[in-house]
């Protein structure tokens, strides 16, 4: 069984974090391991991980990348250091409680191999809730995938899974998504939420737009046809509008302020377009970024066992 820890200045949180863990693991009686991941931290967390490293030969390892890749890069980059049958995912900053690990792997023993889990009560504030509701049901609405919390990355994932997650290079990705292609038999299970021990969240207003709009373009093309749909639409409106205008030019004789319903007209036209080049642009940038196929983390060094901490 492999725990993979994305870590990302969490000095405060991270002396927390075994103490907790440890016991967790130790109770269940199985061979463990805990790869921890530093995203290019500024912190003390490197030195800490390495400590942990170090008391705990060939239990603890951490993988340091050269920079932050943001936390499902540094996921990945995790991913490719395990070798447990089983892989769960967790936070850094205890707000899933490692206490719920024991229930997870009790649910990939039943035979599921991605067991994912919803924030029973979530502690966290107002607005990010409201956020993450919101992006929860359109996600589900577009990918056709449903999963009741994408942001719980308390998540345990099969051997097999791991493997097809690592093996899709794709450049921007989000894991449980991910994971949810190469499922078999996934599952969901409630767990409890705690509010962050230590430390701010490492996710700015602008990097949570940034990973939504990921989830949605990186796993469907839903709003690239909802956009040509809305075009036809529109020009349809534009034509019959044309044809009225005619008619009515014919039979009433014309008008001057048909020439301001023109102007309305151009705008939401423009507007539209406008729209469209962005929403295409947002794909050809992805296939920008992916033909340039470069190295989506770098690790660094492999901190294992005693001697180089
Ligand atoms: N994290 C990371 N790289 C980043 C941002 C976050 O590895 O660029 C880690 C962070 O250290 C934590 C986890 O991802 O272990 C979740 O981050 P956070 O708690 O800030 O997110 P939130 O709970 O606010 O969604
Ligand atoms: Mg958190």
């Amino acid at each position: 069984m492999s725990i993979v820890i994305p870590v990302y200045n969490e000095e405060t949180s991270l002396p927390l974090l075994l103490p907790r863990l440890v016991p967790v693991l130790e109770g269940m009686g199985r061979p463990w391991e805990v790869v921890f991941v530093d995203d290019g931290s500024r912190d003390r967390s490197l030195a800490l991980l390495k400590l942990a490293a170090h008391d705990f030969p060939g239990r603890v390892k951490a993988v340091e990348l050269l920079r932050n890749a943001g936390q499902h890069m540094a996921i990945m980059a995790a991913f490719g250091e395990t070798d447990g049958e089983y892989v769960v995912t967790l936070d850094a900053d205890l707000q899933n409680p490692p206490e719920e690990i024991p229930r997870l792997v009790a649910k990939m023993d039943e035979g599921y191999d991605v067991v994912g889990t919803v924030r029973a009560k979530r502690r966290d504030s107002l607005f990010r809730k409201a956020a993450s509701r919101l992006v929860n049901r359109t996600t589900a609405l577009m990918t056709g995938m449903r999963l009741g919390d994408y942001g719980c990355m308390l998540r345990g994932y099969h051997r097999d899974v791991v493997e097809a997650m690592t093996a899709s290079d794709e450049v921007s990705t989000f894991i449980p998504a991910l994971a949810q292609i190469y499922a078999r038999r996934p599952v969901e299970i409630d767990v409890a939420h705690e509010e962050r021990a230590e430390g701010d969240s490492k996710y700015s207003v602008h990097e949570l737009v940034r990973l939504n709009f990921d989830l949605m373009t990186g796993f469907s093309v839903v709003p690239l046809q909802l956009f040509g749909l809305l075009g036809f639409l529109t020009a349809l409106a534009g034509f019959s509008f044309g044809v009225f205008l005619l008619v009515r030019r014919l039979v009433v004789g014309s008008e001057l302020e048909g020439v301001f319903t023109l102007f309305a007209l151009a705008f939401l036209v423009m507007g539209v377009i406008m729209a469209g080049v962005g929403m295409v642009g947002e794909y050809v940038g992805r296939i920008y970024q992916q033909v340039r196929g470069r190295p989506r983390f770098l690790v660094r060094r492999v901190h294992a066992g005693g001697g180089d901490a």
